[in-house]
């Protein structure tokens, strides 16, 4: 896998010493790819939700998506208020990774600002 390079300027790409023309890249979201150049601040190692039951215990059905989002939301828009733009949540599957819930999260973070 290539690392993600997130850089916002032609400027900083010669600092770089990355060749013009070079493609940049992309990040994939839960809502869909996005150029490196509108991420912006990042957290960059989050985690909305873990569950440590373990990795063969681990199921959906444990938790209530509704749940996780009304409680994290609030944090995530505080952190919207703080200037932060992107959010990396690195949770494993194999401790509860929701794609869902984060793309909930994403849509109602970005829609209340
Ligand atoms: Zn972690």
């Amino acid at each position: 896998m290539k690392p993600i390079l997130s850089f916002t300027s032609r400027e900083e790409q010669i600092k770089l010493r990355i060749p013009a023309g070079m493609p940049l890249g992309k990040i994939r979201t839960v809502l869909g790819d996005i150029h490196p150049s509108s991420l912006g601040l990042t957290l960059p190692h989050e985690h909305v939700m873990c569950d440590f039951i373990g990795a063969k215990s681990v199921d959906r059905s444990r938790y209530d998506r509704r749940e996780v989002v009304r409680t994290m939301l609030p944090y995530l828009l505080e952190t919207r208020q703080l200037g932060v733009t992107g959010f990396v949540d690195c949770t494993p599957a194999f401790i509860g990774r929701d794609p869902i819930a984060l793309a909930e999260l994403s849509r109602l973070r970005a829609s209340t600002f």
